[in-house]
C-alpha cells in the first residue's frame, strides 16, 4: 500500500536548519496496524503529514497504492488525501454546528457525493462505530470517547485505504482510551490499515507492528510479539 523510500524533510536553510526526519525507509502492506512512536520532536508528525500527503519530503520518494506522489499535482493528491485516508485526531476536530451525522458526511461533501447517498452511507458509517443512536446530537451532547467514535466514523465514510490517527487517546481517559483502541483493532481485524501516532507504550502495544523514531531517524522497526488484545 504505501512504500517509503529514504525520505528526509528538513525545515529552513543554512546554518538554522533542522533535519526533523532523515532517510526513513519502509513498506506498509494492506491490512497492517502500525504505532509510530518516539519523544516529542522525533519526527512522528512530520512523517505523517508526509504520509498523509499535506506535506512533501525535501528528498526521497513516497509511493501510495501505487502511484508516485513526488510530482503529483495539488489537485490529484487533495483528492487521494480525501477519498482514500481517513484522518483521526486527538482533538476530534469535529464542527460544533453540525450533527454528528451531518460531521461524518463531511468527507462526502467534498467528494461531491449527493445527499441522499451521503446520508445513507453515513448513517452506515455510524452503525460500525455503534453510535447509530446519537446521529442528530452535536458533538457536545457527546462524551469524549463519542467524539472520538464519530470522529473515527468520519474517516471510514469514504471507505479509505489507509486510517491516519495521530494520538487518538490522547485527549480521554484510560478507560475511554482502551475503548478506542479496541475499536480500532477491531476494525483492523477486518481489514482496515492503520497507522496512528502515539508516544504512550500501552497505547502503541494494541498495534501490530511499531516504528520507532528519534531524532528523524527510525531506530526500531518490528512487529509487537506480546500484542495487547482489547475486548
Ligand atoms: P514530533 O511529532 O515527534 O513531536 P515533529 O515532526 O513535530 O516531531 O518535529 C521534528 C523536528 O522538526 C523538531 O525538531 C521540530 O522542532 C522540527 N519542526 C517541525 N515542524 C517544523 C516547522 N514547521 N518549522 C521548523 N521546524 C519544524
Ligand atoms: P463514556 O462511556 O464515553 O465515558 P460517559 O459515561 O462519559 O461516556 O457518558 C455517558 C452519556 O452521557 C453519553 O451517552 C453522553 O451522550 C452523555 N454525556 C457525556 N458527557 C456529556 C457532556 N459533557 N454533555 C452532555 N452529555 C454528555
Amino acid at each position: 500500500l504505501l512504500k517509503a523510500i529514504s525520505l528526509s524533510r528538513s525545515y529552513g536553510h543554512d546554518s538554522t536548519t533542522t533535519v526533523a526526519l532523515r532517510d526513513a525507509s519502509f513498506d506498509l502492506m494492506d491490512g497492517e496496524f502500525v504505532a509510530i512512536m518516539g519523544p516529542s520532536g522525533s519526527g512522528k508528525s512530520t512523517l505523517m503529514n508526509i504520509i498523509g500527503l499535506l506535506d512533501r519530503p525535501t528528498s526521497g520518494s513516497l509511493i501510495f497504492a501505487g502511484e508516485h506522489t513526488a510530482n503529483m499535482s495539488p489537485d490529484h493528491a487533495a483528492r487521494l488525501r480525501n477519498c482514500r485516508i481517513g484522518f483521526v485526531f486527538q482533538s476530534y476536530n469535529l464542527l460544533g454546528r453540525n450533527t454528528a451525522l451531518e460531521n461524518v458526511e463531511l468527507p462526502l461533501v467534498y467528494a461531491g457525493v449527493r445527499r441522499r447517498e451521503r446520508e445513507l452511507r453515513a448513517a452506515e458509517a455510524l452503525d460500525k462505530v455503534g453510535l447509530s443512536d446519537k446521529a442528530q446530537r452535536w458533538p457536545l451532547q457527546l462524551s469524549g470517547g463519542e467524539q472520538q467514535r464519530i470522529a473515527i466514523a468520519r474517516a471510514l465514510v469514504t471507505d479509505p485505504a489507509l486510517i491516519l490517527a495521530d494520538e487518538p487517546t490522547g485527549a480521554l481517559d484510560s478507560r475511554t482510551g482502551n475503548e478506542i483502541m479496541a475499536l480500532l483493532q477491531h476494525l483492523n481485524e477486518q481489514g482496515r490499515t492503520i497507522i496512528m501516532v502515539t508516544h504512550d507504550d500501552i497505547v502503541g502495544s494494541h498495534a501490530s507492528r511499531i516504528i520507532r523514531l528519534q531524532d528523524g531517524t527510525i531506530i526500531g522497526d518490528q512487529d509487537v510479539p506480546d500484542r495487547l488484545l482489547t475486548g
